[in-house]
Formats: structure tokens, sequence, C-alpha cells
């Protein structure tokens, strides 16, 4: 039996706040509305500023002072449109096994903590041996593949994603299989 729109919820929707897509949280709110959503999640990505400096990733995600803004403007769509959809308040944040890294990364999300009904954890970047940390869904994923090897990737995110799971901090993996995102559009 086929589920009905009405049934159907969406956990992971981002906006032009955090560089991961077009338009404002309030339209995405409106479409949802629009099509019979009974349910969504609004889950920008969470501000990078503690991944490792040479993985340059801070510039996809916004800026670590606006997620309290982030998370008021959440707020303020909730209960605007209450009447007419649930809107849960969340955020897709990296995880990467370092301690220095993620001691920073769990005491920026204490903060945070009781404004959030649930975490997306995601690997988006990697580092192999001592190579400079890099996104495996960077156009320049091809170079990475030719000289690390595509079975090196693969088995470095899926360790990562484990570690990442059984940290017990995320209630829903982002994506399972990011390293082919590129990768498909060339092989
Ligand atoms: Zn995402
Ligand atoms: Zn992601």
């Amino acid at each position: 039996m086929c589920a009905s729109i009405q049934d159907l919820w969406d956990y992971h929707i981002h906006s032009k706040r955090c560089g991961h897509a077009v338009g404002k949280l309030q339209e995405y709110v409106q479409q949802a509305i629009k099509i019979g959503l009974q349910e969504i999640g609004l889950s920008d990505h969470f501000p990078m500023f503690f991944l490792p400096k040479e993985a340059n990733a801070e510039q996809f995600a916004m800026p670590r002072d606006q997620f309290a803004e982030y998370l008021e403007e959440c707020r303020i769509l909730q209960s605007k449109y209450s009447d007419k959809i649930q809107i849960k308040i969340a955020s897709e944040v990296d995880y990467y096994p370092d301690p220095h890294v993620l001691s920073q990364l769990y005491s920026e999300l204490k903060k945070y903590e009781s404004k959030l009904d649930y975490l997306i954890g995601s690997i988006h970047i990697i580092k192999i041996d001592d190579e400079i940390p890099f996104p495996v869904d960077s156009p320049d994923i091809m170079e990475k593949f030719q000289k690390f090897g595509e079975e090196t990737i693969f088995s470095e995110y899926y360790k990562n994603l484990i570690k990442m799971v059984k940290t017990g901090v995320f209630q829903i993996v982002g994506h399972c299989d990011l390293p082919k995102k590129i990768r498909n559009i060339f092989w």
C-alpha cells in the first residue's frame, strides 16, 4: 500500500542560510504546507568552525555567530505556522573523529541542546594517512579517487560513519554514501 503525502515528513531541509540551498526557511515551510506534509524538520548545516582548518570547510556553512539567529528564526516559524504544520528544529552536524575537533563540537552543541529537537550526523570531510583532510563531495574528489583509490576513500568514510553512529549523539544519518555523489557523474 502506498503512503499518502500526509504520512510523509521531510527531516532534511536546508535553506540559503547555510548555503546548501536557495530560498528562505519560510518558503520551505509554505511549500510543505501547500503539498500537505504534516511535519517537517528544518536542518540547516551547523557552523563548521571546529573542523580542521586545512580542510577549508568553514565556507560550507553559516558563520558560527549566526546559529542562534537561525534557531530563533526556526522558533518563530514553528509558532507562526503551528496550526498548519508541525515544525521540528534541527541541524546537520559534521562528525570528524579527532578528539580535539569533537570536544570543540560537543561544547558548542551543548549551548543549543535545549533548542534542538534532533541532530543529523554527517561525514563530509575525511583524512587519509598524513594528507590534508578533504571533502568527499567536492568537485576535485576525482583527483583524490585517482590518488588514493576508491576503496580507501569509501573505507575511511564508512569507518568514520560507524564511529559517528556509535557516539549516540546523532539521531539521523545524513547520507550513507556521499563519496559517490560526484563520482557517479564521471563513472
Ligand atoms: Zn544536508
Ligand atoms: Zn550533508
